[in-house]
């Protein structure tokens, strides 16, 4: 049997897991596991940027209310205080690392507007933010010498007696199962975007960490608020970042009409996501749609500003829509981009399973709650990574290396062994097809008691046949066939959590809208919702929203 050491495994290395890797202290030894190159991580798809009071005129304190306000009141407001506090001294720290954020006249960092912020908080490298935080801090993971072994896929996690001691992984390029022992493990796996049909996000985003972390029993929070971003391209989910609306961007329907004055009068464009989603599926759904979409127009701003803001987001219009936005509205769409929801830690990244950390979009703090606004993402990557490695530092000091039996990887021999023996079956790419159509249908932007239901069941079945896949491809070098059968009994895995809390809650909060039960309803429902694993599928409970300083208001832009 194979079994290798580490004192800390983190499982991720995108900005989240690279951040935590170097956060561990001298003599620890860390080790990074990826499915992919570090550096193809799904950060680095990120467009916008990255949120923090930076100027004098801002404050953290009005970050965190616009945060809790923008969670629909579902975020916890001490996890939010943190991260927006914490904030302004990790810019300055990925800058001294060496990102080339965009300047403002003053030679400042610059700042552009972004959705449901009450100032100009949002800091960038262009339209390419991700990529440049992400090639940053994978400088400081090299200069580390940390070691990061690649194309590795998660397949489970070595839990004993309630504890985790470590992960198995399919090492992809010699098809071998390896167990890492480890007196800490972290997960920054990143978000499920792909459990639908149509996505904003890599094809690797398929949710792995959570599914492995809810099967080993750590508790999923919150996985019915699903973000739908305003702005993706029809054919393929493409994102075109909230910064295009930022710049000055507009939207107009089949009529011309700048139709967010009739949603959000005062915040229009730059009103939260979930409001202008839903004001766009409205519009399309009553016919003043162009072909299924609404209309981004950016031809005002001018060739030059669009050429060194937005270069990015031409190239891709032009290649993927066919439309050059400085000279013609890009066609546009709600689509699926974030997953407020995951695996349940609190502020230091710890979960409920002694042992088991995670950050990141994996994990839910909860600093989003119902509704995540841009540019927070990317910061939460940054100030809970650091957190989490400064928390599993503390928590290995001292503790012996585990010495977990042989039978975990032997259990995961004979999972990966039935896969690929079998003779024939049902193919996992068709079988993904059907899960995200049924999502994209029944758990999109709108969402009532029948779909849902319809939804649940569906979920069910495909996850009862996903365990039974056809893997054709038999080899052992590179087995794609094999991972996508893997990733798939992730995303039925989720799916059955996102549409059976989504059923539970009846009342619209955030990104969670029932048309069957207008209005949010904080008597019976501003609570968090929990999924834990049972075989018979999850069973939900219920746990009560921090509240600091911010009560609950209704929610206008
Ligand atoms: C197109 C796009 C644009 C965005 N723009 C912005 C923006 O402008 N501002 C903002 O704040 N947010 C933005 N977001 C959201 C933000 O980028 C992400 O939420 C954030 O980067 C997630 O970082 P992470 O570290 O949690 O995970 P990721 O960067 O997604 O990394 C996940 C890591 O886990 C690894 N992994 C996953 N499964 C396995 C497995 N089975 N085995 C081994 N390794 C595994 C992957 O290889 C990868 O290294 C955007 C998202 C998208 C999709």
């Amino acid at each position: 049997m194979t079994m290798i050491s580490h004192d800390v495994v983190i499982v991720g290395a995108g900005l989240t897991g690279m951040r935590a890797a170097i956060e561990m202290g001298p003599g620890v030894d860390v080790a990074v596991i990826s499915k992919v190159h570090p550096v193809r991580s799904h950060s680095g798809a990120a467009q916008g940027g990255i949120n923090a009071a930076l100027r004098e005129e801002d404050s953290w304190e009005s970050h965190a209310y616009d945060t809790v306000k923008g969670s629909d009141y579902l975020g916890d407001q001490d996890a939010i205080e943190i991260m927006c506090r914490e904030a302004p001294s990790d810019i300055r720290q990925m800058e001294h690392w060496g990102v080339i954020f965009s300047r403002a006249d003053d030679r400042r960092i610059a700042q552009r507007p972004f959705g449901g912020a009450g100032y100009p908080r949002t800091c960038y490298a262009a339209d390419r933010t991700g990529h440049a935080l992400l090639h940053a801090m994978y400088e400081q993971v090299m200069k580390r010498r940390v070691k990061v072994y690649t194309e590795w896929f998660l397949t489970s996690l070595i839990v004993e007696n309630g504890e985790c001691q470590g992960v198995t992984v399919l090492d992809m390029a010699s098809g071998e199962l390896v167990a890492v022992r480890a007196k800490a493990v972290v997960f920054a796996t990143g978000g499920y975007g792909r459990v639908y049909l149509t996505s904003s996000n890599g094809l690797v985003n398929t949710g792995d960490g959570m599914a492995v972390a809810y099967r080993a029993g750590a508790p999923l929070m919150d996985m019915e608020f699903v973000q739908f971003h305003p702005t993706t391209l029809k054919s393929n989910g493409v994102l075109i970042t909230e910064g295009s609306r930022g710049e000055g961007g507009i939207l107009i329907n089949a009529k011309g009409e700048r139709f967010m004055s009739k949603y959000a009068p005062n915040a229009m464009e730059l009103a939260s996501r979930d409001v202008v989603s839903r004001s766009e599926q409205t519009e399309i759904n009553e016919g003043r749609g162009v072909d299924g979409c609404v209309l981004l127009d950016l031809r005002h701003l001018g060739r030059d500003k669009i050429l060194e803001r937005l270069p990015q987001i031409r190239d891709l219009a032009i290649k993927f829509a066919g439309t050059d936005p400085i000279e013609v509205p890009i066609p546009v769409r709600p689509g699926a981009h974030y997953s407020m929801g995951g695996i349940k830690v609190d502020v230091d990244g710890a979960t409920p399973m002694p042992g088991l950390f995670a950050g990141g979009e994996c994990a839910c703090v909860s600093v989003h709650g119902a509704n995540r606004l841009g540019g927070n993402s990317l910061l939460e990557t940054i100030v809970f990574g650091r957190r989490a490695g400064t928390a599993v530092n503390r928590y290995i000091t001292g503790r012996a290396m585990p010495i977990p039996g042989d039978h975990h990887l032997a259990a995961q021999r004979d999972r990966i062994h039935t896969l690929m023996s079998r003779s024939g079956g049902e193919r996992g790419n068709l079988l993904r097809h059907e899960l995200g159509t049924v999502m994209n249908t029944d758990v999109g932007v709108f969402r009532d008691e029948k779909g849902l239901m319809e939804a649940v069941a569906k979920a069910r079945e495909i996850n009862d046949r996903a365990q039974s896949l056809w893997v054709m491809d038999k080899s052992r070098v590179f087995n794609t066939d094999l991972t996508e059968a893997l990733e798939m009994q992730n995303v039925a895995e989720l799916a059955q959590t996102i549409a059976a809390g989504a059923l539970a809650r009846k009342e619209c909060r955030g990104a969670h809208y029932r048309n069957d039960h207008p209005g949010r309803d904080d008597a019976n429902w501003m609570k968090h919702t929990l999924a834990r694993w049972t075989p018979d599928g999850p069973e939900l409970s219920y746990s009560a929203v921090t509240v600091t300083k911010y009560q609950p208001q209704e929610r206008k832009y």
